[in-house]
């Protein structure tokens, strides 16, 4: 086998293999190395998206759902189920076999690329030179005139709750749970956290979310938070904002956590403690000395818009690099990567990448929230269509009444008045009618 390529990737997750599988279609030679290994000791392309992440907890997701909606709204369809149980062997089951025919995916795309499969470590060297320790402790040099670096990320550890396995785990560890915990904690209600604790509430474990924000899900607008929260307490999740968690100790089976709020200090006894406050890139063991790749003050990998290191023909994509870490958004970038490299156009709009919670319902939303507008002090136009407008939704869900789209800020011809649609009176829109639904603006006045 060569050890000269036009192309090596360093990591064979969603930011990587895409990366090389264009490369591959765009005729250049092309090596993926990717070291995961799952606890069964499988070594599996995919990185933490299709092994630890998405894949799996859209599928634990799907699973729970199905179960939730038996029990909370068959009845009303006039579906008699009464003796729905849920077998979590069975579910875990159907997860790990999805999982396995995603992972095992990727080598068919790989060969019918082109891409030489590598499974092992690799570290960048100096001169276009990558170091490839396979598992088996075989070592190799191999060389490239381009480089990808796709080295993913890592949960991070909360210093004062660290990770004791089977009580304390990160996100990976919440989905491996083999039986429903009676009492669940979780530390963080972002997006991860927010999918595990639904996953584990439907299944009727007693959850209680700690978010150390104030604010519901500020990654998204306000409002659109606001009508969450009300979906997530009424699935019977315990969520308690401003609640900052100081400590957490193994205590017998169960774990005794520790965390201040306005009232002061507060004490919470669970059986199992998720840790989801976040991910950090991963470049452990990635960079040898001199090969001219800068980290950043958070350890991202330094790149520019098209993903250039400082080092020439040396690339980076994916959770390694600035950016939402968001599957879809690495494999842009690598795909944008891998065309640049043969020469073609290529670009990805960081305005567009779209940011989505898979709990029931959907939140979804992309570009900038209403409060970004705001602050930005741009004038904006928000129209609100409620799902309970919809008899699609309606058809869908039994309780419907979420907001389904929201604002878009809104450009005033030659500086003047607002861009108004003439049909829509001030204030007032198609469904004004509707609880929460109209239109209004924000943002300067005239
Ligand atoms: P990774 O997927 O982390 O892959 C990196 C790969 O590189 C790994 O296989 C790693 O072993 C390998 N590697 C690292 N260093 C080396 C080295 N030196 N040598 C060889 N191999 C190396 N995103 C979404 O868009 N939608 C979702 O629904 C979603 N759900 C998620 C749910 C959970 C529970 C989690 C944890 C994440 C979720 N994400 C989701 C985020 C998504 O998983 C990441 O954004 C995505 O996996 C990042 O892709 P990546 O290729 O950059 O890195
Ligand atoms: P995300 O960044 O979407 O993964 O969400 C992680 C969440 O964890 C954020 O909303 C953080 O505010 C929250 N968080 C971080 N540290 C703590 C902590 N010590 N206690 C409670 N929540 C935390």
């Amino acid at each position: 086998m060569s050890d000269s390529f036009d192309v090596i990737v360093i990591g064979g997750g969603p930011a990587g293999y895409p990366a090389a599988i264009r490369a591959g279609q765009n005729k250049l030679s092309v090596a993926c190395i990717d070291e995961w290994k799952n606890p069964d000791g499988i070594c599996a392309f995919g990185g933490t998206c299709l092994n630890a992440g998405c894949i799996p907890s859209k599928a634990l997701l799907e699973s729970t759902e199905l179960y939730h909606r038996a029990h909370e709204e068959f009845a009303a369809h006039g579906i008699k189920a009464p003796d729905v149980t849920m077998d979590v062997g069975q579910m875990q089951k159907r997860k790990a076999g999805i999982v396995k025919t995603m992972t095992q995916g990727i080598l068919a795309l790989f060969k019918a690329a082109g891409v030489t499969p590598l499974q092992g470590h690799g570290k960048l060297l100096s001169g276009h030179r990558v170091e490839f320790v396979a598992h088996d402790g075989t070592r190799r040099e191999l060389t490239a005139k381009n480089i990808i670096l796709a080295s993913g990320s890592a949960p991070v550890e909360l210093r004062s709750a660290p990770f004791q396995s089977p009580q304390i785990v990160d996100s990976w560890g919440a989905l491996e749970f083999p039986s429903v915990p009676k009492r669940l904690g979780v530390i963080g209600a972002g997006v991860i956290g927010l999918e595990l604790g639904s996953v584990w509430r439907r299944l009727g474990s007693e959850v209680v979310m700690l978010e150390a924000l104030p604010d519901f899900l500020a990654v998204a607008d306000g409002q659109v938070g606001k009508e969450a929260l009300r979906h997530f307490k009424k699935l019977g999740m315990d969520i308690r904002l401003g609640a900052k968690v100081t400590g957490a100790k193994v205590a017998g089976e169960a774990v005794d956590v520790t965390y201040t709020d306005v009232k002061g200090e507060q004490k919470l006894t669970v059986d199992r403690l998720v840790v989801a406050i976040g991910r950090r890139p991963y470049t452990k063991d990635l960079l040898g000395p001199e090969t001219g790749v800068e980290l950043d003050e958070r350890g991202f990998i330094k790149v520019d818009h098209q993903c250039k290191t400082g080092a020439e023909g040396i690339w980076a994509v994916g959770d390694c690099v600035r950016g939402p870490m968001l599957a879809h958004k690495g494999k842009e970038e690598g795909a944008m990567v891998a065309d640049l490299i043969a020469g073609n156009f290529a670009e990805v709009n960081y305005k567009t990448v779209p940011s989505v919670v898979y709990t029931a319902p959907e939140i979804a939303w992309v570009g900038l929230t209403e409060e970004q507008v705001k602050a930005q002090g741009k004038a904006y136009k928000v129209g609100v269509f409620p799902f309970l407008a919809s008899g699609r939704a309606r058809r869908l869900f039994h309780h419907t009444s979420a907001v389904a789209g929201r604002s878009r800020p809104h450009r005033r011809p030659h500086g003047g008045r607002s861009a108004r649609r003439r049909h829509e009176p001030r204030g007032r829109g198609p469904y004004q009618g509707w609880a929460g639904g109209g239109v209004r603006e924000g943002g300067p006045r005239d």
